[in-house]
Protein backbone atom coordinates (compact mmCIF):
# COMPACT_ATOMS: atom_id res chain seq x y z
CA UNK A 1 0.00 0.00 0.00
CA UNK A 2 1.35 3.36 -1.03
CA UNK A 3 0.74 6.46 1.20
CA UNK A 4 0.28 9.53 -1.26
CA UNK A 5 1.71 12.27 0.74
CA UNK A 6 1.24 15.75 -0.13
CA UNK A 7 4.53 17.22 0.54
CA UNK A 8 6.78 16.14 -1.83
CA UNK A 9 4.50 16.90 -4.34
CA UNK A 10 4.20 20.37 -3.00
CA UNK A 11 8.09 20.83 -3.18
CA UNK A 12 8.32 19.46 -6.58
CA UNK A 13 6.07 22.12 -7.93
CA UNK A 14 7.72 24.83 -5.45
CA UNK A 15 11.15 23.59 -7.02
CA UNK A 16 9.83 24.06 -10.52
CA UNK A 17 8.32 27.24 -10.04
CA UNK A 18 11.91 28.36 -8.38
CA UNK A 19 13.74 27.81 -11.54
CA UNK A 20 11.42 29.92 -13.45
CA UNK A 21 10.44 32.77 -10.77
CA UNK A 22 14.57 33.29 -11.16
CA UNK A 23 14.37 33.70 -15.01
CA UNK A 24 11.70 36.05 -14.94
CA UNK A 25 13.14 38.36 -11.65
CA UNK A 26 15.81 38.68 -14.19
CA UNK A 27 13.75 40.26 -16.70
CA UNK A 28 12.33 42.95 -13.72
CA UNK A 29 9.04 40.36 -12.86
CA UNK A 30 8.24 39.29 -9.25
CA UNK A 31 5.25 36.84 -9.84
CA UNK A 32 2.46 38.38 -7.32
CA UNK A 33 -0.35 37.46 -6.05
CA UNK A 34 -3.34 39.55 -4.68
CA UNK A 35 -5.49 37.71 -1.78
CA UNK A 36 -8.49 40.02 -1.29
CA UNK A 37 -9.79 38.90 2.24
CA UNK A 38 -13.51 40.12 3.64
CA UNK A 39 -13.10 39.97 7.48
CA UNK A 40 -11.25 37.79 9.90
CA UNK A 41 -12.28 34.25 9.42
CA UNK A 42 -9.84 32.04 11.33
CA UNK A 43 -9.27 29.26 8.52
CA UNK A 44 -8.99 32.35 5.72
CA UNK A 45 -5.97 33.61 7.95
CA UNK A 46 -4.83 30.25 8.00
CA UNK A 47 -4.78 29.71 4.51
CA UNK A 48 -3.50 32.85 3.83
CA UNK A 49 -0.59 32.33 6.31
CA UNK A 50 0.23 29.69 4.79
CA UNK A 51 0.38 30.95 1.27
CA UNK A 52 2.12 33.83 2.22
CA UNK A 53 5.20 31.15 3.25
CA UNK A 54 5.05 29.47 0.32
CA UNK A 55 5.23 32.24 -1.61
CA UNK A 56 8.11 34.44 -0.03
CA UNK A 57 10.03 30.65 0.15
CA UNK A 58 10.10 30.49 -3.58
CA UNK A 59 10.90 34.17 -3.82
CA UNK A 60 6.96 35.21 -5.21
CA UNK A 61 5.38 38.21 -3.52
CA UNK A 62 1.81 38.32 -1.89
CA UNK A 63 0.01 41.78 -1.92
CA UNK A 64 -2.18 41.16 0.90
CA UNK A 65 -5.64 43.32 1.00
CA UNK A 66 -8.02 42.89 4.19
CA UNK A 67 -11.47 44.90 3.83
CA UNK A 68 -13.86 44.92 6.80
CA UNK A 69 -17.06 42.48 6.89
CA UNK A 70 -19.73 45.19 6.08
CA UNK A 71 -17.59 46.14 3.03
CA UNK A 72 -19.94 47.62 0.14
CA UNK A 73 -20.42 45.72 -3.23
CA UNK A 74 -19.34 48.97 -4.86
CA UNK A 75 -16.14 48.65 -2.57
CA UNK A 76 -15.00 45.47 -3.36
CA UNK A 77 -15.90 45.93 -7.11
CA UNK A 78 -13.38 48.99 -7.10
CA UNK A 79 -10.44 46.30 -5.33
CA UNK A 80 -11.39 44.19 -8.08
CA UNK A 81 -10.97 46.62 -10.71
CA UNK A 82 -7.95 48.07 -9.89
CA UNK A 83 -6.56 44.75 -9.31
CA UNK A 84 -7.06 43.89 -12.72
CA UNK A 85 -5.61 46.75 -13.93
CA UNK A 86 -2.45 46.81 -12.14
CA UNK A 87 0.06 45.30 -14.21
CA UNK A 88 2.40 43.87 -11.10
CA UNK A 89 -0.35 42.05 -9.71
CA UNK A 90 -1.12 38.18 -12.29
CA UNK A 91 -2.64 36.60 -9.45
CA UNK A 92 -6.01 37.45 -7.73
CA UNK A 93 -7.43 35.43 -5.19
CA UNK A 94 -11.03 36.32 -3.02
CA UNK A 95 -12.05 34.04 -0.15
CA UNK A 96 -15.26 32.79 0.19
CA UNK A 97 -17.96 32.56 1.21
CA UNK A 98 -18.16 36.64 0.77
CA UNK A 99 -20.72 38.14 3.48
CA UNK A 100 -24.68 38.53 3.04
CA UNK A 101 -24.58 41.87 1.50
CA UNK A 102 -22.19 41.25 -1.47
CA UNK A 103 -23.64 39.71 -5.06
CA UNK A 104 -20.75 36.79 -4.98
CA UNK A 105 -21.36 35.76 -8.71
CA UNK A 106 -21.20 39.57 -10.09
CA UNK A 107 -17.81 39.70 -7.92
CA UNK A 108 -16.36 36.31 -9.24
CA UNK A 109 -17.34 37.46 -13.09
CA UNK A 110 -15.58 40.86 -12.86
CA UNK A 111 -12.20 38.78 -12.10
CA UNK A 112 -9.81 39.46 -15.31
CA UNK A 113 -9.85 35.80 -16.85
CA UNK A 114 -6.31 36.16 -17.22
CA UNK A 115 -5.88 36.62 -13.32
CA UNK A 116 -8.23 33.98 -12.38
CA UNK A 117 -5.73 32.14 -10.94
CA UNK A 118 -8.13 29.33 -9.03
CA UNK A 119 -10.44 29.49 -11.24
CA UNK A 120 -13.27 31.08 -9.72
CA UNK A 121 -14.65 33.20 -12.93
CA UNK A 122 -17.66 31.66 -15.12
CA UNK A 123 -15.19 32.29 -18.33
CA UNK A 124 -12.55 30.44 -16.14
CA UNK A 125 -14.91 27.64 -15.62
CA UNK A 126 -15.67 28.10 -19.62
CA UNK A 127 -12.11 28.05 -20.85
CA UNK A 128 -11.59 25.19 -18.82
CA UNK A 129 -14.37 23.00 -20.50
CA UNK A 130 -13.57 24.29 -23.90
CA UNK A 131 -9.74 23.10 -23.23
CA UNK A 132 -8.84 22.23 -26.55
CA UNK A 133 -9.98 26.24 -27.87
CA UNK A 134 -8.37 27.57 -24.97
CA UNK A 135 -5.17 25.25 -23.66
CA UNK A 136 -2.86 27.27 -21.30
CA UNK A 137 -5.11 30.14 -21.21
CA UNK A 138 -7.62 28.85 -18.33
CA UNK A 139 -6.89 27.88 -14.40
CA UNK A 140 -8.67 24.96 -12.91
CA UNK A 141 -9.68 25.69 -9.45
CA UNK A 142 -6.40 25.04 -7.41
CA UNK A 143 -7.86 22.13 -5.04
CA UNK A 144 -8.51 19.79 -8.25
CA UNK A 145 -5.80 20.66 -9.90
CA UNK A 146 -4.01 19.32 -6.43
CA UNK A 147 -5.23 15.82 -6.87
CA UNK A 148 -4.49 16.00 -10.75
CA UNK A 149 -1.00 16.80 -9.57
CA UNK A 150 -1.15 14.09 -6.83
CA UNK A 151 -1.72 11.23 -9.23
CA UNK A 152 0.82 12.65 -12.25
CA UNK A 153 3.56 12.67 -9.20
CA UNK A 154 2.34 9.35 -7.76
CA UNK A 155 2.60 7.51 -11.95
CA UNK A 156 -1.31 6.88 -12.11
CA UNK A 157 -2.12 7.19 -15.12
CA UNK A 158 -5.87 7.61 -15.19
CA UNK A 159 -6.59 6.74 -19.12
CA UNK A 160 -9.36 4.40 -19.55
CA UNK A 161 -9.48 4.10 -15.19
CA UNK A 162 -13.47 4.15 -14.26
CA UNK A 163 -13.11 7.04 -11.55
CA UNK A 164 -16.32 8.03 -8.80
CA UNK A 165 -16.07 11.38 -7.75
CA UNK A 166 -17.95 12.64 -4.57
CA UNK A 167 -18.71 15.91 -4.91
CA UNK A 168 -20.27 18.16 -7.63
CA UNK A 169 -19.26 21.52 -6.04
CA UNK A 170 -17.91 24.06 -8.50
CA UNK A 171 -14.89 24.37 -6.78
CA UNK A 172 -13.72 20.90 -6.57
CA UNK A 173 -16.07 17.41 -7.49
CA UNK A 174 -17.37 19.23 -10.49
CA UNK A 175 -14.33 20.93 -11.89
CA UNK A 176 -12.35 17.72 -11.29
CA UNK A 177 -14.01 15.30 -12.87
CA UNK A 178 -13.96 17.69 -15.86
CA UNK A 179 -10.13 17.14 -15.67
CA UNK A 180 -10.04 14.01 -15.23
CA UNK A 181 -12.25 13.42 -17.92
CA UNK A 182 -10.20 15.59 -20.21
CA UNK A 183 -6.97 12.75 -18.72
CA UNK A 184 -9.22 9.87 -20.37
CA UNK A 185 -10.70 8.54 -17.64
CA UNK A 186 -14.35 7.35 -17.39
CA UNK A 187 -15.76 9.52 -14.72
CA UNK A 188 -19.27 9.03 -12.36
CA UNK A 189 -19.61 12.01 -10.46
CA UNK A 190 -21.73 11.61 -7.70
CA UNK A 191 -23.61 13.57 -4.93
CA UNK A 192 -26.64 13.23 -2.45
CA UNK A 193 -29.18 12.06 -5.09
CA UNK A 194 -27.09 9.44 -6.30
CA UNK A 195 -29.31 5.84 -6.24
CA UNK A 196 -26.84 3.64 -4.52
CA UNK A 197 -23.20 5.70 -3.61
CA UNK A 198 -21.83 2.19 -1.89
CA UNK A 199 -22.24 0.96 -5.65
CA UNK A 200 -21.11 3.46 -7.72
CA UNK A 201 -17.61 3.44 -5.57
CA UNK A 202 -16.98 -0.42 -5.56
CA UNK A 203 -17.14 -0.85 -9.20
CA UNK A 204 -14.39 2.22 -9.45
CA UNK A 205 -10.33 2.09 -10.08
CA UNK A 206 -10.44 5.29 -8.06
CA UNK A 207 -12.75 7.32 -5.57
CA UNK A 208 -11.96 11.14 -5.18
CA UNK A 209 -14.11 12.62 -2.13
CA UNK A 210 -14.93 16.00 -1.58
CA UNK A 211 -18.32 15.69 0.01
CA UNK A 212 -17.37 17.73 3.23
CA UNK A 213 -18.48 15.49 5.97
CA UNK A 214 -16.23 12.89 7.85
CA UNK A 215 -17.04 9.35 7.20
CA UNK A 216 -18.89 9.63 4.32
CA UNK A 217 -16.57 6.73 2.74
CA UNK A 218 -16.48 3.78 5.00
CA UNK A 219 -15.26 0.00 4.34
CA UNK A 220 -18.62 -0.84 2.76
CA UNK A 221 -17.86 1.60 0.03
CA UNK A 222 -15.21 0.14 -1.53
CA UNK A 223 -13.36 -2.66 -3.13
CA UNK A 224 -9.85 -4.10 -2.80
CA UNK A 225 -6.96 -2.34 -4.62
CA UNK A 226 -8.97 1.15 -5.28
CA UNK A 227 -6.51 4.28 -5.19
CA UNK A 228 -8.55 6.63 -2.58
CA UNK A 229 -8.04 10.31 -2.61
CA UNK A 230 -9.88 12.37 -0.07
CA UNK A 231 -10.23 16.11 -0.58
CA UNK A 232 -12.48 16.62 2.64
CA UNK A 233 -11.36 18.72 5.39
CA UNK A 234 -13.30 18.34 8.69
CA UNK A 235 -12.58 19.07 12.59
CA UNK A 236 -13.90 16.56 14.64
CA UNK A 237 -13.34 17.28 18.45
CA UNK A 238 -10.72 19.34 17.62
CA UNK A 239 -8.46 16.93 15.19
CA UNK A 240 -8.77 17.58 11.41
CA UNK A 241 -9.70 14.60 9.33
CA UNK A 242 -10.90 14.21 5.87
CA UNK A 243 -14.40 12.64 4.23
CA UNK A 244 -12.98 8.53 4.00
CA UNK A 245 -12.82 6.58 7.17
CA UNK A 246 -9.08 6.21 6.96
CA UNK A 247 -8.46 3.42 9.51
CA UNK A 248 -11.42 1.08 7.98
CA UNK A 249 -10.35 1.45 4.23
CA UNK A 250 -6.44 1.59 4.21
CA UNK A 251 -6.06 -2.04 4.72
CA UNK A 252 -8.05 -2.55 0.97
CA UNK A 253 -6.30 0.70 -0.94
CA UNK A 254 -3.74 0.30 -3.01
CA UNK A 255 -2.86 3.71 -2.41
CA UNK A 256 -4.44 6.40 -0.06
CA UNK A 257 -3.76 10.12 1.10
CA UNK A 258 -3.91 11.19 4.69
CA UNK A 259 -5.84 13.93 6.04
CA UNK A 260 -4.22 16.32 7.34
CA UNK A 261 -0.85 15.89 5.06
CA UNK A 262 -2.77 14.53 1.68
CA UNK A 263 -4.19 16.71 -1.13
CA UNK A 264 -4.62 19.97 1.23
CA UNK A 265 -0.61 20.57 1.47
CA UNK A 266 -0.46 20.66 -2.34
CA UNK A 267 -3.07 23.44 -2.84
CA UNK A 268 -0.75 26.48 -2.11
CA UNK A 269 2.05 25.15 -4.84
CA UNK A 270 -0.28 24.76 -7.25
CA UNK A 271 -1.16 28.78 -6.62
CA UNK A 272 1.79 29.59 -6.61
CA UNK A 273 2.16 27.51 -9.98
CA UNK A 274 -0.86 29.32 -11.79
CA UNK A 275 0.76 32.67 -10.36
CA UNK A 276 3.86 32.28 -11.96
CA UNK A 277 2.65 30.75 -15.21
CA UNK A 278 0.35 34.20 -15.23
CA UNK A 279 3.56 36.34 -14.63
CA UNK A 280 5.42 34.31 -17.69
CA UNK A 281 2.45 35.43 -19.94
CA UNK A 282 3.19 38.81 -19.56
CA UNK A 283 6.63 38.74 -20.84
P1 LIG B 1 -19.64 21.59 -0.82
O1 LIG B 1 -19.78 22.80 -1.66
O2 LIG B 1 -20.38 21.50 0.47
O3 LIG B 1 -20.07 20.33 -1.73
C1 LIG B 1 -20.17 19.06 -1.19
C2 LIG B 1 -20.60 18.08 -2.26
O4 LIG B 1 -20.60 16.78 -1.72
C3 LIG B 1 -22.00 18.34 -2.78
O5 LIG B 1 -22.04 18.16 -4.19
C4 LIG B 1 -22.85 17.29 -2.08
O6 LIG B 1 -23.93 16.83 -2.86
C5 LIG B 1 -21.85 16.18 -1.92
N1 LIG B 1 -22.14 15.33 -0.76
C6 LIG B 1 -22.19 15.70 0.55
N2 LIG B 1 -22.47 14.64 1.33
C7 LIG B 1 -22.60 13.58 0.50
C8 LIG B 1 -22.91 12.21 0.71
N3 LIG B 1 -23.14 11.71 1.93
N4 LIG B 1 -22.96 11.41 -0.38
C9 LIG B 1 -22.71 11.88 -1.62
N5 LIG B 1 -22.43 13.18 -1.87
C10 LIG B 1 -22.37 14.01 -0.82
O7 LIG B 1 -18.13 21.31 -0.46
P2 LIG B 1 -16.76 21.68 -1.28
O8 LIG B 1 -16.51 23.12 -1.20
O9 LIG B 1 -16.78 21.00 -2.60
O10 LIG B 1 -15.69 20.98 -0.32
C11 LIG B 1 -15.70 19.59 -0.13
C12 LIG B 1 -14.69 19.23 0.91
O11 LIG B 1 -13.39 19.54 0.42
C13 LIG B 1 -14.82 19.98 2.23
O12 LIG B 1 -14.46 19.11 3.30
C14 LIG B 1 -13.79 21.09 2.13
O13 LIG B 1 -13.30 21.50 3.38
C15 LIG B 1 -12.72 20.38 1.35
N6 LIG B 1 -11.84 21.30 0.61
C16 LIG B 1 -10.51 21.04 0.70
C17 LIG B 1 -9.62 21.84 0.05
C18 LIG B 1 -8.18 21.49 0.12
O14 LIG B 1 -7.33 22.32 -0.11
N7 LIG B 1 -7.84 20.23 0.42
C19 LIG B 1 -10.06 22.94 -0.69
C20 LIG B 1 -11.44 23.15 -0.82
C21 LIG B 1 -12.33 22.30 -0.14
P3 LIG B 1 -25.16 17.78 -3.32
O15 LIG B 1 -24.64 18.60 -4.47
O16 LIG B 1 -26.22 16.83 -3.74
O17 LIG B 1 -25.50 18.62 -2.12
Amino acid sequence: MMEMRGAPVAKAITENCKEKIAILKEKGIIPTLAIVRVGNRGDDEAYEKGAEKRFFGAGAQVKKIVLPEDVSQAELEKTVNELNSDKDVHGILIFRPLPKQIDEAVIKQLISADKDIDGMSYSGIGRLVASKNFKGQAYAPCTPTAVVEMLDYYGIDVTGMKIAVVGRSSVVGLPLAIMLMQKNATVTLCHTKTKDLREECRKADIIVVAAGRANTIGAEHVSRGQVLIDVGINVIDDKICGDIDYDSVVKYASAITPVPGGVGAVTTSVLLKHTVESAEKTC
